[in-house]
């Protein structure tokens, strides 16, 4: 059956292909993002696209307000904007940590608690999160974005275990390195806000290592893989509460459940070096 589906981050990278590859499936789709001159192609394909910062409340309650207006219901968000701040602690400004965890937390429960009461209501909706590999694993300069997406994933548990009584199912996917705008948003300011100082070396070492994979053919997954994981846990009667697609994302995620703290941080580590 046709779902109605709101689609954030849609302008680009995994929500873009999935809100098309939604469409192709015959949903009506909503795509909403800040640069909406991004999302002509899914209206060209028969979706429609939503001016929305994430961080601004009443742009958030404005945009499905107008999705209950034409259409009377809202079946599934799938909450996917995000980007990544990177740098050291020490060189972060408090600013930018903050933006970090109003963009990737704060802006997803906003726009969440905006859909829950028709959900509700509704006693049925699919409330799909995206957090990363990264909301279990680390990496030095990463302390801002895993921890938002650390955040997500105990978040999104609780959320879980609160909804499950009305009907409505929480779901994580977590992905791993998928080929998208991620990385370009991510290393350029790491390498300047980590000029001159102790950990310049590092970060331009990360950021190489970024870039080249981000470059190389075939080095990091499409964004269909997760594309096709949303559609599934859209179609599952009972969802899993997890999916796991993408470049290293099942080796990773089974190294950190196996292995002791100290052995992971070696593996991490042999990666910057
Ligand atoms: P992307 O190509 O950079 O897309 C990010 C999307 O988020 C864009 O559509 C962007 O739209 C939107 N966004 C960012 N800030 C926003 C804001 N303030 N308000 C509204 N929208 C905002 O990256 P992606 O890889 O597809 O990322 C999608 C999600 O996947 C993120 O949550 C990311 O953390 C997660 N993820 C990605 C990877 C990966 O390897 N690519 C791995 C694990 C997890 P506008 O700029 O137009 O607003």
């Amino acid at each position: 059956m046709s779902k109605v589906i709101l689609v954030t981050g849609a302008s680009s990278g995994i929500g873009k292909y999935t809100a098309l590859q939604l469409i192709r499936e015959g949903h009506i789709v909503y795509g909403a993002a800040r640069r909406t001159e991004k999302m002509q192609d899914i209206v060209s394909a028969g979706g429609h696209a939503l001016a929305l910062d994430i961080t601004d409340a009443e742009q958030a309650k404005a945009i499905v307000r107008q999705i209950i207006d034409a259409e009377g219901r809202i079946d599934v968000l799938f909450n996917n904007a995000g980007y990544a701040v990177y740098g050291a602690v020490e060189t972060v400004s408090m600013a930018d940590a903050q933006k970090q965890f109003d963009v990737n937390i704060f802006g997803l429960a906003n726009i969440t608690k905006e859909v829950i009461p028709y959900m509700r209501q509704q006693k049925r909706g699919k409330i799909i999160n995206t957090s990363s590999m990264g909301g279990k694993i680390y990496t030095p300069l990463g302390a801002w974005y895993h921890a938002t997406k650390h955040a997500l994933e105990g978040w999104s548990d609780c959320l879980r275990l609160e909804l499950k009584p009305f009907g409505i199912d929480v779901v994580i996917i977590e992905p791993g390195g998928i080929k998208t705008e991620f990385g370009d948003v991510m290393y350029e300011p790491m390498v300047e806000r980590s000029k001159g100082t102790p950990y310049e070396s590092m970060s331009n070492l990360l950021s190489k290592a970024t870039k080249d994979m981000y470059d190389k053919e075939g080095a990091l997954s499409p964004p269909k893989v997760i594309a096709d994981l949303v559609s599934k846990a859209i179609r599952a009667k009972k969802p899993k509460t997890r999916y796991v697609a993408g470049k290293f994302a099942k080796p990773m995620l089974f190294m950190r459940k196996w292995l002791g703290d100290r052995a992971f941080d070696k593996i991490i580590m042999n990666q910057v070096k």
